[in-house]
């Protein structure tokens, strides 16, 4: 039988719009799960999605992608990486996992969403793709750290992690949850798939894939490099939904969707890719610093495609631009600070060498993060570690649900950026999270942060004890230096050397 090209057929296929006579229109398509804004439905079925397939060449390609990420997985089943790799490596995994694995499935709701409420045809036809390749990538990224469960069971972290209320866990679900949990259709277009598909998701993967690579673990850049090419296939959804927005006079709402997420999204990243970068990956497998590595990707590539698509930059831009010189290093140290509260044991990063990287990407940090990790050495040297783990909870920002911080030392730049509201005070890291708050209080304002529910009596006993019981961190499972502190011995060789001398 001959068959047709698919673009004879397609736009034909997919002209599944409809009159409804049984209910009205606005029933069928809520503006509050549609977030049409008015626009009106002939508008929005000029949608051209950029990336067209059918469901056949799609299972064709997946099921290519799915053999080929099992198969690599399954080839060097018996290769020693686990008990080769660098421990540094082993956290970003763990680290990844956790974060990320049922984040998928969240995404895989908001697709849905997509699917059944985008006022465009090709929309849903698209986000419908896009529900089956968080699907499977999902289930990639809890099945490939399962076989490590019974070596190390911070890897049941990859499906654990979303169901407890570990402060990391917290972060994620809260950016989650604003960003597609709890949006309509297009603004999930605009906040997901644009903002933080396009902006962040490409480089995060893009980034890892190297590392993985570098680091010796192909199974995990196979897996990466397979997610990533479902990603950047849907993450195309936005730029059309964007520029419908905007030729209809939306503008303004599109912009401040766009700010909004980039905002949260950036907090996210800068946590779990910063620390990955800068501190966790070998210095020998070190390609580029996260500075760098962002203002090739950020500002390089998602800057034209911002201004391509006829919206501005945000307003905060250069601040956030400035936050690549520090407000990862912030993390880290809380990271490795509050190790017990993590799943994951971090690396510290911090031998001579790795400073004199440090301070070389990043001049002067020598004189600003570095003083605080001089007093974490000098304790771990004297014999006192008991000095450098925390006994109580940091002040947690209202909108990332992570640390207050920023530079240290003699660059001191940490401020409280409080607001008001109700009665009731909230605090923040920056003017960018609380001009986030300040754009819809109504949506954040009954949220608790930890600290927020320490206060409110839901842990106990209120302390560190309290709080790991709390986040349901069992022994075995609670964070400690990667690396069993091996790395202060060059400083204990170095003290010895300036007695001797
Ligand atoms: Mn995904
Ligand atoms: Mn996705």
């Amino acid at each position: 039988m001959a068959l047709l090209e698919r673009a004879a057929w397609y736009d034909i296929a997919r002209a599944t719009n409809w009159t409804p006579r049984y209910v009205t229109e606005s029933e069928l398509f809520p503006d509050l799960m549609s977030g049409a804004q008015g626009i009106p439905m002939a508008s929005w079925e000029t949608y051209d999605e950029p990336y067209k397939t059918s469901y056949p060449e799609y299972v064709r390609i997946q099921r290519e992608k799915d053999a080929g990420a099992y198969s690599v997985k399954e080839a060097l089943e018996r290769s020693r990486m686990f008990e080769d790799a660098d421990p540094g490596w082993l956290s970003i995994l763990k680290a990844h996992y956790g974060a990320i694995a049922l984040g998928e499935y969240a995404a895989m709701s908001a697709e849905a969403r997509m699917v059944r409420f985008g006022r465009a045809p090709g929309m849903r036809n698209m986000a419908t793709f896009g529900m089956l390749d968080e699907n499977r990538h999902g289930q990639l990224q809890l099945y490939f750290p399962h076989d490590y469960c019974p070596k190390d069971r911070q890897f049941d972290w990859a499906h654990k992690a979303y169901h407890t209320n570990a402060w990391g866990a917290i972060a994620a679900r809260s950016a989650f949850d604003d960003l597609f949990m709890s949006r309509s259709a297009i603004e999930i277009a605009v906040m997901l798939t644009f903002a933080f598909e396009t902006g962040f998701t490409n480089m995060q993967f893009l980034g890892l894939a190297a590392n993985a690579a570098e680091a010796g673990d192909f199974t995990f850049a196979s897996l990466i490099s397979s997610i990533q090419t479902d990603e950047s296939r849907h993450a195309q959804i936005g730029g059309p939904a964007l520029q419908i927005l905007i030729a209809n006079g939306r503008k303004e709402h599109a912009q401040k969707l766009v700010d909004v997420a980039i905002a949260r999204a950036w907090r996210l990243f800068c946590l779990l890719t910063g620390s990955s970068m800068d501190y966790a990956t070998p210095l020998v497998h070190r390609k580029q610093s996260f500075k760098e590595f962002m203002r090739e990707w950020i500002v390089g590539q998602f800057e034209r495609t911002l201004i391509d698509l006829g919206l501005d930059l945000p307003w905060y831009w250069e601040q956030i631009v400035s936050e690549f010189d520090y407000q990862h290093h912030a993390y880290q140290l809380a990271i490795w600070f509050w190790r017990p509260t993590v799943w994951w044991n971090p690396a510290a990063g911090i031998t001579p060498e790795c400073r004199d990287w440090l301070e070389e990407k990043y001049p002067g940090w020598n004189d600003t993060f570095g003083k605080v990790w001089d007093v974490i050495i000098d304790n771990l040297l004297a014999g006192k570690p008991e000095l450098t783990v925390p006994e109580t909870l940091p002040i947690v920002c209202n909108m990332s649900q992570l640390p207050i911080c920023a530079i240290p030392g003699n660059g001191w730049n940490v401020k409280d950026y409080s607001l008001d509201y109700n009665g009731r005070t909230y605090h923040f890291n920056s003017e960018i999270d609380r001009w986030v708050f300040q754009q819809d209080p109504v949506r954040y304002r009954n949220h608790l942060a930890l600290v927020d529910r320490l206060l409110a009596g839901q842990i106990q006993p209120p302390d560190l004890r309290g709080a790991l019981k709390y986040m349901e961190l069992a022994p075995g499972e609670i964070g400690d230096d990667a690396h069993h502190y091996a790395w202060v011995k060059a400083y204990c060789d170095k003290l010895y050397e300036e007695k001797a001398a």
